[in-house]
């Protein structure tokens, strides 16, 4: 009921204007040309994730000190945070719109402290679905077929994994050298999946122990996750002489007796991140190793980060040499290098090595470890697994084989890649799986929400401020040692850390848009905004003040 205010006498007027009546009848809403749309997006960071991780989601939680949120947020899309918080590259802190303000924010850092803090919590997943009765074989226990394992029991179905090595984790456990990811972490995070009723089965080899088709009827859905694990040839005289390098780190992962190196000159051919470990594992048990390279640094593989380290550590870089033979004289191993030099660059981008006429020379090694890249192991499966090209195929949307109920993914489709991807096979197969064993159309997928760009985040509310980086051993420690070289944030760096987060197209009730509408058009229900249509003018003065691009004006 509309309450009018009288007034007996002029010297009761208020001294500035005051409607008398309340101004809820006339609906201004109906003015406005634009009408501000407030709707999550997507975080670039989150984009550039393969796994799509929800960063400012779980970062929020962190600020709130409420890491049980963050830890459930988390896991929703990695089972994995504490392993891939110490070695992703990060495509998600490329992606950064903060690296346009001052400097990208610590995602992996900030990943690693709620995955260890999931570990010393001793995490239990949220409730399974009840058993849908479905029976799914896992094939290989690396990050891909550990993954979609963790993805698949999430869905409620029963999971059986068969691995060839006598303990689970492929190059979690037998290549990635111990002072980046010791082997506690993935046995702890491997544990969750363990209680969560995954079981596994080791010392079972495909194409040894059992055969693909044997098995296909004994399981609803198959997942082949086995990696690439055959070394590359080099094919040139004397090949036989070089160790192969992930051969060499599986035995310092199994704990062999490697004292042959100490002291010893070790040439190591390649420059991808295995060749990387290789080295830096040999300076760690005292060798003198040396990187042999055929283009230069601009054109190694390895991540930049590992490079910079392997330099650092002291190890030099023979760059624009390729090895084009190996003799054994006595008890030494001489290589003939050619001398190269670079012309045009080749399918992959980079610019191709040519040799330079004449300029040949011989440089004698106690040993040469080769690490030039792995590839699938193609004889693993019969003819109609692969693809047109010969080598293992599955569907890039969703992981699907050929033959009907199978699955694959990881490097044994993709080549050797990185964990995360790896896990973003998992991801998607498992989805796939999990709508074929319901009938329905595995093609199907979420429409993805469009990307914020820095355009759109009002760096008027920011300050600058540096960066939180981790604790390291410095060069001197970390060569004498395999203990971890790089330290988990503590609490309080995490928060700050997160603070500086943007939060790129997630609303965290900063309130801009309620305190800023002239109109008092925005309302503010279970602690977030919406908008009052009926008297909303259209101004777009909340857009403008949204510091994180959710408010659009359509
Ligand atoms: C030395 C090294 C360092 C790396 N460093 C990094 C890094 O820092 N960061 C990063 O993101 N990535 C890194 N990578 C790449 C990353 O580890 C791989 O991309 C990832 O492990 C692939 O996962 P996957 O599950 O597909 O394969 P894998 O990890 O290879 O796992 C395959 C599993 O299948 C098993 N298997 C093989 N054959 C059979 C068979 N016939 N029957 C049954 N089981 C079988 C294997 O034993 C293994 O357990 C590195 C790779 C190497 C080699
Ligand atoms: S998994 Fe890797 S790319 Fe994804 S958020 Fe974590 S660190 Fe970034
Ligand atoms: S500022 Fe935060 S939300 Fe935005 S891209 Fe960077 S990490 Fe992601
Ligand atoms: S201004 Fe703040 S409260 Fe309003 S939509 Fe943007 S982030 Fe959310």
């Amino acid at each position: 009921m509309d309450k009018r205010i009288s007034y007996k006498d002029i010297n009761e007027l208020p001294e500035i204007a005051l409607s008398t009546g309340s101004t809820r009848v006339l609906k201004t809403g109906s003015w406005k040309n634009l009408k501000p749309v407030i709707e999550d997006k997507a975080a670039p960071c989150s984009k550039a994730c393969p796994i799509s991780t929800k960063i400012p989601q779980y970062f929020f939680h962190i600020i709130e000190k409420n890491l049980d949120r963050a830890a459930d947020i988390l896991l929703e899309k990695n089972p994995f945070p504490a392993i891939t918080g110490r070695v992703c590259p990060a495509f998600c802190q490329i992606g950064c719109n903060r690296k346009r303000f001052d400097e990208r924010i610590s995602i992996r850092e900030l990943e690693r402290f709620v995955g260890d803090y999931i570990l010393n919590r001793g995490y239990k997943v949220k409730e399974i679905p009840s058993d849908t009765g479905k029976k799914i074989l896992v094939i290989g226990s690396g990050p891909a077929g550990m993954a979609a394992s963790y993805f698949l029991r999430r869905k409620g179905h029963s999971v059986l994994i068969y691995e060839r090595e006598s303990l689970p984790g492929g190059v979690l456990r037998y290549g990635i050298p111990s002072y980046r990811l010791p082997k506690d972490i993935l046995d702890r995070e491997f544990d969750m999946l363990y209680k969560m009723g995954i079981k596994i089965e080791t010392n079972k080899a495909l194409g040894k122990d059992f055969s693909i088709d044997e098995l296909r009827d004994k399981f609803d859905a198959i997942f082949i996750a086995i990696g690439a694990w055959v070394e590359k040839k080099m094919k040139i005289e004397g090949e036989d002489l070089m160790l192969s390098g992930l051969h060499f780190l599986k035995e310092v992962n199994e704990g062999k007796d490697i004292s042959k190196f100490i002291g010893k000159k070790v040439a190591c051919i390649g420059a991808g991140n295995v060749a990387m470990d290789v080295v830096r594992t040999l300076k760690r048990i005292k060798a003198n190793p040396e990187i042999l390279y055929r283009r230069t640094e601009a054109e190694m593989p390895a991540l930049e980060e590992e490079r910079e380290k392997a330099k650092s550590d002291g190890i030099p870089f023979h760059l624009l040499v390729l090895p084009i033979k190996a003799q054994k004289k006595n008890d030494k191993i001489v290589l003939t290098l050619q001398k190269m030099q670079l012309g045009e660059p080749d399918s992959s981008g980079r610019r191709r090595p040519i040799p330079i006429d004449g300029a040949v020379y011989e440089e004698e090694y106690d040993f040469v470890i080769k690490a030039i890249g792995e590839e699938a192991d193609r004889s693993a499966l019969p003819s109609e697994y692969l693809g047109d090209d010969g080598w293992p195929f599955a569907d890039k949307k969703t992981g699907a084989m050929k033959v009907k109920g199978v699955f694959a993914g990881g490097d044994f489709i993709q080549g050797p890649s990185t964990v995360v991807e790896a896990e973003s096979w998992a991801q998607k197969a498992a989805e796939s799986i999990d709508r074929f064993l319901k009938g329905e159309d595995i093609n199907v997928r979420e429409v993805p929400p469009k990307t914020v760009s820095f355009m759109l985040i009002n760096t008027e509310y920011f300050d600058k401020e540096k960066a939180v980086h981790p604790v390291e051993l410095s060069v001197e420690e970390r060569i004498q040692t395999f203990d971890e070289e790089v330290k988990t944030l503590q609490e309080e760096m995490a928060i700050k850390e997160a603070k500086r987060c943007f939060s790129c197209g997630y609303c965290n009730s900063c309130g801009n848009c309620f305190v800023y509408c002239p109109d008092m058009s925005i309302l503010w229900m279970d602690n977030r905004p919406s908008v009052d249509y009926d008297f909303c003018k259209g101004c777009g003065i909340c857009a403008r003040e949204c510091p994180r691009g959710i408010i659009q004006m359509v």
